[in-house]
């Protein structure tokens, strides 16, 4: 066992007894697990008091390419029901094992009923393809879908606790209301510069830009880093479409993106589309976007 792994081990059994102490004290929320922070954001202001939201990604890492922490497991054995955000990379590779561990834990798709875009993957010349990209796992940035996920979300919780409904309902409305807030000032923002083009290193804007008509030009390519060849070419397309601005996020190495910018002569601006504060965040982008 190497040492790290035997930490871990070690805090997972620490955890465990942690666990079982607290169990004894007074009577906790019921605990409801989601992916990303985006869905702990919404999961939230659905459930009032009546659930913990714990979200298994923490906030900084990919949820494409996440493993989980002893501390989430734990938390997770305890979860009466996983939200599940869709297409994503972590939920690809665990979720039939997380469903085998915890077989009473209910599993709910927060992405049913959207219209799930293909990812900026290609096949490559053997043919093969890596399915982690085929579906753009990213909905949530776009207000539409959130309605979606919202709604998917409040039908979860009254379907196991039906008890809350009434609550849950007020909540839900309050939360589309905020939403179409939300809405309506991207589209008042963004109606003028319809047709933009804007880049990004990870194309995690898919749907923003499908929704009000922009273009997104993705420097990451079958979701790997782009070959110099690649970057050449879409130096090119940046030039020839006048872009003035390219997205980075944390969770993706921000160098290539810079000397991109360099060349284009764009502005390097950070967001982060996994943020817990889901209304900021968008109008974030929206203003980089539309201030360009
Ligand atoms: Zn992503």
């Amino acid at each position: 066992m190497k040492k790290d792994s035997f930490l871990k081990y070690c805090l997972y059994i620490l955890l465990s007894l942690f666990a079982v102490a607290c169990s004894t004290g007074e009577r906790k929320p019921k605990i409801v697990t989601v992916t990303i922070q985006p869905q702990k954001y919404f999961a939230e202001k659905i459930a009032g008091d009546r659930f913990e939201i714990n979200c298994i990604v923490p906030p900084g890492s990919n949820p494409e390419a996440y493993d989980p922490s002893p501390s989430h497991l734990v938390h997770l054995g305890k979860s009466i029901a996983y939200f599940k955000i869709g297409h994503i990379g972590f939920e690809l590779a665990w979720m039939d094992k997380l469903a085998q561990n915890n077989p009473d834990m209910k599993i709910f798709d927060n992405s049913e009923g959207i219209d799930i875009l293909s990812g900026t993957h290609e096949h490559n010349e053997e043919g093969n393809h890596h399915h982690h990209f085929d579906a753009d796992p990213h909905s949530w940035s776009s207000p539409k879908n959130a309605r979606i996920i919202a709604q998917n979300m409040y039908k979860a919780f009254v379907s196991i606790d039906p008890n809350g409904e009434k609550e849950f309902r007020k909540n839900y409305e309050n939360l589309l209301l905020e939403i179409n807030r939300v809405d309506s000032i991207m589209t008042q923002r963004l109606a003028p510069v319809s047709e933009t083009m804007f880049a990004i290193y990870h194309p995690s804007l898919s749907y923003l830009a499908k929704d009000y008509n922009l273009h997104q030009l993705s420097l990451e390519y079958n979701g790997k880093e782009p070959s110099a060849f690649y970057l050449k070419k879409a130096v090119d397309i940046a030039k020839k479409n006048n872009v003035k601005v390219i997205f980075i996020q944390q969770e993706f190495d921000a160098k290539q993106a810079e000397s991109f910018a360099a060349e284009i002569g764009a502005k390097v601006v950070p967001i982060n589309p996994l943020s817990y504060n889901w209304s900021e965040e968008l109008l974030h982008i929206t203003d980089a976007i539309a201030g360009q």
